[in-house]
């Protein structure tokens, strides 16, 4: 490259008048070549700025929209206005407000499945499984009378709104109780254990293992798009939701399994108590997606769709990620899946992203227009963030298109 220090050189080496002109056009070439930089940091700066926000901080599960699309109007519901007026469902049942049909639906698709024990199981279906977590909390907390609020505890990196919902309230019952492996009170408590985790995607047991601990199992992504289904879940209360099963979450329903037939009352109770039951409009719709689901009345399975989705998404990101240290990605071995009865490998919703210590990974990612949930929220240090991996395909595409930015940013 010809500089202004080379323009120099050329004038005092080069007998005049050659040498005049040669360092003329020197100059005129090195302030080009200025110019174009110049040029260059200004269109990527326009560029950053003109470009879109690609939100992956919240699991919205957008990415199921594919599927469905193709499905088209075949499970489409319609209802008039005549229909479903009441808010009973099911008078004779302790969860009246439950459509008899979605409970078979949900037993059908766990034993298909085979992730959850449901046989002499009580069903609870709630306003998605957040309003469940709160019942199950209520139910749980309510008969003991405590004194003083019972810990709520989750082992951290914990789901980001486990403290939000524990504590919202205020209650007199529960409050949130922070990281479980550092509860050392001899109290009463309540541990959330999720499964496979939320955000790091590790398949979980609970932390601790005291007599005066009360479990509630989050299995939100319990299903084979996921991770492998090593076993059918049978603990006391087992929560899992439409939003991460079949990618409906805007129709706001979840369920609970539960062994004890008074904590289901407690949580029907509660649900009377906040909502007076969940909308029926919402679980007619539930129960035609589950029923698809169960008969496999699609051109392809649902399940196989989702695991392919997820596979190449992360394939894609361990790619990207290959041959830098800057970020990292948890590893996860093939485990022996039952409802594929083969090998399978886990794709967790989320990636649980780890930067250098001391590094605020949210900001970074944050500088180059992408959101993530950082670690803070997760009850861990800020080089870690949470990247969901459940958007659409042209965001994620956009997101690994991005991300050597990124790994520059964090290799200065
Ligand atoms: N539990 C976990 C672990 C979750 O990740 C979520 C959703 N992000 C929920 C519960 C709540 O799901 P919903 O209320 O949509 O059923």
């Amino acid at each position: 490259m010809v500089s202004t220090e080379a323009a120099f050189v050329i004038e005092s080496s080069v007998p005049s008048p050659v040498a005049a002109s040669v360092a003329a056009v020197a100059v005129a070439v090195a302030a080009e070549v200025e110019v174009i930089k110049i040029t260059k940091s200004k269109l990527t700066n326009i560029e950053i700025q003109t470009a879109p926000i690609l939100d992956f901080d919240k699991g919205d599960p957008t990415m199921y929209e594919a599927y469905w699309k193709l499905i088209g109007d075949d499970f489409k519901i319609t209802i008039s206005s005549s229909e479903a007026l009441s808010y009973f469902a099911n008078p004779k049942s302790f969860c009246w407000y439950m459509l008899p049909k979605l409970e078979h639906e949900i037993k059908n698709l766990h034993n298909l499945v085979g992730n959850a024990v449901v046989e002499g199981r009580h069903i609870v279906v709630g306003n998605g499984s957040s309003q469940l977590i709160q019942a199950a909390l209520y139910a749980l907390a309510e008969p003991l009378d405590p004194p003083s609020p019972i810990s709520v505890v989750s082992a951290a990196p914990f789901y980001s709104c486990y403290p939000q919902i524990a504590d919202c309230m205020r209650s007199r019952l529960f409050k949130w109780g922070g990281d479980a492996h550092a509860y050392n009170d001899d109290k009463a408590y309540i541990e959330m254990v999720t499964s496979p985790n939320n955000p790091d995607g590790e398949l979980r047991g609970p932390v601790l293992k005291r007599a005066n601990g009360m479990l509630v199992h989050d299995l939100a992504y319990y299903w084979p798009q996921y991770t492998a289904i090593t076993n059918p879940v049978d603990q006391n209360i087992m929560l899992f939701t439409m939003s991460k099963c079949t990618g409906h979450a805007g129709s706001r329903i979840g369920w609970a399994i539960v062994k004890d037939p008074d904590v289901a009352k407690r949580m029907v109770r509660f649900m009377e108590i906040s909502t007076i039951g969940v909308s029926k409009e919402a679980q007619l719709r539930a129960v035609a997606i589950l029923e698809m689901i169960s008969t496999n009345s699609c051109p392809s399975n649902f399940f196989e769709f989702g695991r392919s989705v997820m596979t190449e998404r992360w394939t894609k990101l361990r790619e990207a990620l290959q041959g830098t240290d800057v970020l990292q990605v948890p590893d996860f071995p093939p485990k022996h899946c039952n409802f594929k009865q083969d090998y399978n490998e886990c794709h967790p919703a989320y990636a649980w992203m780890k930067a250098q210590e001391g590094v605020n990974l949210e900001e970074v990612m944050k500088e180059e227009k992408i959101r993530v949930r950082g670690g803070g929220t997760f009850g861990c240090p800020n080089n870690y963030a949470r990247v969901s991996m459940l958007g659409r395909d042209k965001d994620v595409d956009l997101l690994l298109k991005r991300l050597p930015s990124i790994f520059k940013r964090l290799t200065f």
